[in-house]
């Protein structure tokens, strides 16, 4: 079986000479957007899950997006830029993200910003859990989509980058069902890649100048990486963008489902490494989230005869949010954003629903102070050594 070449170049910081010279490297490596057509609607997909500025690493980074977006245009694409962040999907909404994430940056490039949010339900049937989805309407309007993700830890699925990016098409709140209707996290996973197999980016890059490390995706540390991905495959540039954290694909829910469906070689040496050897820019001790302990759970939940023991097991397992009182500001987006609806505001703070609870982090991702913390069972610390 043949998987698409991917390739890694290094980019050691934002700045202008720098990100046009790896974007060049690029282009040399790979035909990167030799099927752009003039009048082609191009749709740029960023992360943009949370309004952070840029130095705190949660989202794709706005000179990487300008130089690609100068770029499609110069080929004669209209490029718009849209994501339906964390949260209610809106236009007042949408226009603080851009905002504080983008500044200017993308008119100036010569690309648009979307702000319609309007969505529609559209059939899957090739989906194995997702027969059906709801979908924003700017994805649906555009001829291609790049998905412009950004490397980073992630509480729920372990790694975020081209292929959970794409999770933003879906509208607002809907994620929010989403969660609470494939709760394990396998679920969760191959929902995730029907979801980027039905999108089917032409191209698919990965910031990996700086990523997040320890609690991502929005509050974790920012770490230099160095390093620019592109491949026309979301699975492989994952396969390239987890193996730089260190991370195998069995660490990794997205890879496990692409694996299984024959989307990415077992391993990273499996796939045609264009460009720098993923080892000469591997960040040794980078702090990833494993989800060894997640397989444990999974492979509990899959054996009739470890029934009765899965409580136990996944008490001593499994991670759940837990509050920093001292960060938090009573604001009650946690309580709004929580798909099982297992936070109640008790005396101006949250209080969660253990019972409740689906373990899903959206809490924790959408917090805009840091106050939901991920916890971990000495044993589940122990898994991640
Ligand atoms: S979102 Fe964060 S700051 Fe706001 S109430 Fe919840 S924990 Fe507190
Ligand atoms: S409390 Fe947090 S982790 Fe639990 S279901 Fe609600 S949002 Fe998800």
């Amino acid at each position: 079986m043949s998987f698409e070449p991917t390739a890694l170049v290094r980019c050691a910081s934002y700045e202008a000479a720098e990100v046009s010279a790896a974007f060049d490297a690029l282009e040399g490596l790979l035909p990167l957007l030799d099927w752009v057509q003039p009048g082609m609607k191009v749709l740029v997909k960023p992360n943009l899950i949370a309004k952070r500025p840029v130095e705190a690493a949660v989202t794709t980074h706005p000179a990487l997006l300008a130089e690609l977006i100068r770029r499609l245009t110069a080929r004669g694409a209209e490029v718009t830029v849209g994501d339906s962040p964390g949260g209610l999907f809106t236009k007042k909404r949408l226009e603080g993200v851009y905002a504080t994430c983008f500044g200017s940056a993308i008119e100036q490039a010569g690309g648009s910003l979307n702000y319609d949010v309007s969505a529609q339900s559209v059939f899957n049937p090739q989906g194995k859990v997702l027969k059906q989805l709801d979908i924003a309407d700017f994805v649906l309007r555009a001829d291609a989509v790049i998905s412009f993700a950004k490397l980073k830890t992630h509480s729920m699925v372990g790694y975020t980058g081209a292929v959970k990016n794409l999770f933003g098409v879906i509208p607002g709140t809907k994620k929010a069902e989403y969660h609470f209707r494939m709760q394990s996290v396998s679920d969760f996973c191959a929902m995730l890649t029907d979801l980027a197999e039905f999108v089917k980016p032409r191209l698919s890059l990965i910031d990996a100048v700086v990523g997040m490390e320890g609690d991502g995706p929005t509050f974790g540390d920012p770490v230099q990486v160095g390093a620019l991905i592109a491949s026309f495959s979301p699975h492989c540039a994952d396969l390239a963008g987890s193996a730089l954290m260190g991370l195998a694909p069995g660490e990794v829910p997205t890879l496990r489902e692409a694996l299984g469906r024959g989307l990415i070689p077992p391993d990273v040496h499996g796939l045609t490494i264009l460009g720098e050897p993923v080892e000469d820019l591997a960040v040794p001790g980078y702090k990833s989230i494993p989800m060894r302990k997640q397989t444990g759970m999974d492979f509990a939940d899959s054996k009739p005869f470890l029934a009765p023991l899965r409580g136990v097991i996944h008490r001593l397992l499994e991670q759940r949010p837990q509050l920093e009182r001292s960060l938090c500001v009573g604001c009650g987006e946690c309580a709004r954003v929580c798909p099982a609806q297992a936070i109640s505001m008790e005396t101006g703070r949250p209080v969660i629903d253990r019972e409740k609870c689906i373990r899903c982090f959206c809490c924790q991702e959408l917090c805009p102070k840091g106050a939901m913390k991920v916890h971990r069972s000495a044993v589940a610390k122990l898994l991640q050594q």
